[in-house]
């Protein structure tokens, strides 16, 4: 049996007090939230970190706010409550589906939304949607805040922009206005357990229930280092009409923005295939809600 690396556990009881280990440990620490992903990282002697702190318990960091035109969710607001959360739904429905598709119950429990993006794996099931949404991250450390946008948040897999000393404290999701609408779909070889093969999030805004789009967020996983905007696909639906035909033809232009590779789940090509059809189905589904 795998054993994990020796180390020292610290359960801070304030964000203040954590934030201050962080300043202190610098690389040698390592953030744990649910930690179904940092254990079994450290289980295969992936991760070594002399210091991990827990974040898990502290309620500052597990809140859901939606007033003012801003939908904020603390970074240790589980995954299980995302998915169960009805304000959500109602306001994030893709965000929401993303929750319902990441692993089983019992890692839902566990597994945060801070955590999900703090993998920085490019399969995870959350950023595409949240992207897609224009989410923003706020990165603290001991001497200040900054937001940054989930868009240049990544960096490779496993690489982001978040410095040794910063927590990711809190996501801030603008409140879609009328006539928008996203959808979420993945794509996996045995669902719950498994590892995406490809998942895309589209967002769309329209000028009316009738009108043309206005706006286009497409976000596309597995298909690159990072998870990728589909920018020609983006492009084809500015100042156009809905229709299946455009959503056809944003999907075609989708596989040509992204750059899967060849691998144990499956051929390149048709990652990039299903990168078409996800695209074409999910803005179906966000024209769907974006009228409704
Ligand atoms: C059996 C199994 C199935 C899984 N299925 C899926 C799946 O279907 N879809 C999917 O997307 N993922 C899946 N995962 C991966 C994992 O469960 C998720 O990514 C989960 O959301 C990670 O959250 P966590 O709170 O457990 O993260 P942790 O393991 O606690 O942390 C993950 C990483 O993020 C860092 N981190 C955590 N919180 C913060 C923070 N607030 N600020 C800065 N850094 C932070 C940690 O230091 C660590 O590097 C699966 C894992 C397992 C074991």
């Amino acid at each position: 049996m795998m054993r994990l690396p020796k180390f020292d556990f610290h359960e801070p009881a304030t964000l203040d007090e954590a934030l201050q280990m962080m300043g202190e440990f610098g690389v040698r620490a390592k953030l744990i939230a649910g930690g179904t992903d940092l254990m079994v990282n450290m289980k295969h002697q992936l991760m070594s970190p002399e210091q991990v702190v827990s974040i898990s318990r502290m309620d500052e960091l597990k809140g859901l706010d939606t007033s003012n035109g801003m939908v904020r969710i603390g970074a240790c607001f589980t995954v299980a409550d995302l998915a169960e959360s009805e304000e959500v739904g109602k306001k994030l429905g893709a965000l929401r589906t993303g929750a319902k598709a990441l692993g089983s119950p019992l890692i839902r429990n566990l597994a945060t939304i801070g955590g999900n993006i703090g993998t920085a794996r490019p399969a995870a099931d959350l950023p595409p949607s949240l992207m897609a949404y224009g989410a923003k991250v706020v990165l603290k450390k001991r001497s200040g805040e900054r937001a940054v946008s989930l868009n240049n948040f990544f960096k490779g897999p496993g690489l982001t922009e978040l410095q040794p000393d910063e927590i990711l404290t809190e996501i801030q999701i603008p409140t879609p206005p009328p006539h928008a609408g996203a959808g979420y779909i993945n794509l996996g070889i045995r669902m719950a357990q498994d590892c995406n093969l490809v998942n895309v999030a589209s967002f769309i805004a329209m000028d009316g229930p009738d009108g043309v789009i206005t706006s286009a967020r497409i976000v596309m996983g597995c298909v690159g280092p990072i998870h990728l905007r589909a920018p020609s696909a983006e492009k084809c639906l500015i100042g156009e009409k809905p229709s299946e035909s455009l959503f056809a033809k944003a999907g075609d232009a989708a596989t040509g923005d992204c750059t899967p590779i060849d691998d144990f789940r499956g051929a390149a090509a048709y990652k990039k295939a299903m990168t078409g059809v996800l695209t074409k189905r999910t803005l179906g589904i966000a024209h769907k809600e974006a009228v409704s």
